[in-house]
């Protein structure tokens, strides 16, 4: 069933359906309290599908939904995964200064530690918006305390920002010790093709996904770091009306085909969370969860 010796890194990123880059233009934050909630009952059911096959994985969560859904972060810690930080309410980084960023990083990681009462060290930018107008970021995360980021998708897409960046882990410059863990690519006639989750995964036929991790494992002896959202496991989700075309054929595309792939997807390959699947050579952590003194 579970093919090769390599584990591979799993992520989610737990915001809601309204919240998204695709749905901006028509979900104000300010408005975001008077949206039905989603993100608790579909994190809840990927929580379950993980108990199922056995798997622990990474959840990047934003500190608003953190801050609204206690119980549903204790869960995730409860059941071993690792809580990491998406930023408080999905702003681009490359939409703020780095003072904004600072603070923005600082409270969210605050918010996540209080509420699981375990450290976080990993952090993933809202639309993969780390990039070449941002060349700060890294660096004011390393001194917010993260040890790492994984917020970098090397392929050509408008609302990402690093088609040339490298395909693996590597240290950002400008930090001293942290490690950036791409999402997963693969090389094709000098262009990188996505295959670390997202849409992709919903729009292209399973088949090249399990190819392309098997290639990356197998041939590049690495692991795959894929991401999936919450709301992709929801085709009932609401539709806020006045989405434009392109926004709205990316975000409802194939919805019904995310956990059928998701399950075999974790059939096919061995899984784990970020921070473990990447040993102390490139910045993972090597024992169990820190000791954290909350705060009173
Ligand atoms: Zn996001």
């Amino acid at each position: 069933m579970t093919s090769g010796s390599i584990t591979n890194a799993l992520s989610f990123d737990v915001e809601d359906y309204f919240q998204v880059q695709a749905l901006a233009s028509v979900c104000d934050r300010a408005q975001w309290d008077a949206f039905e909630p989603r993100v608790e009952r579909n994190t809840n059911l990927i929580l379950d599908l993980l108990a199922e096959h056995g798997v622990n994985a990474t959840f990047f969560t934003l500190g608003w939904v953190a801050e609204r859904f206690p119980a549903l972060v204790r869960r995730m810690v409860a059941e071993g995964h690792e809580l990491a930080s998406h930023g408080y309410d999905h702003h681009r980084v490359d939409g703020q200064t780095a003072a904004q960023f600072s603070a923005d990083i600082t409270r969210t990681k605050g918010i996540l530690e209080d509420v699981g009462g375990v450290p976080v060290r990993g952090y993933r930018a809202a639309t993969f918006s780390v990039g070449a107008s941002t060349p700060w970021a890294f660096k004011v995360l390393e001194d917010a305390g993260y040890s790492y980021s994984s917020s970098i998708y090397p392929v050509a897409h408008d609302n990402y920002s690093n088609p040339d960046a490298p395909r693996f882990a590597y240290r950002p410059p400008g930090t001293a010790r942290l490690w950036e863990y791409p999402i997963s690519t693969v090389r094709i006639a000098g262009r990188n093709l996505p295959c670390g989750g997202g849409g992709y995964f919903r729009a292209a036929p399973y088949g090249m996904f399990r190819r392309a991790i098997a290639h990356i494992n197998s041939n590049e002896g690495r692991p795959a770091v894929f991401y999936l959202h919450p709301w992709e496991v929801d085709p009932d989700q609401p539709r806020p009306a006045g989405v434009e075309l392109k926004s709205r054929f990316r975000h409802y595309l194939n919805l019904h085909r995310t956990v059928p792939r998701l399950k075999r997807l974790l059939n096919d390959f061995r899984w784990d969370r970020i921070d473990r699947t990447f040993g102390p050579a490139v910045g993972g952590a090597t024992d169990g969860p820190m000791p954290l003194k909350l705060s009173a």
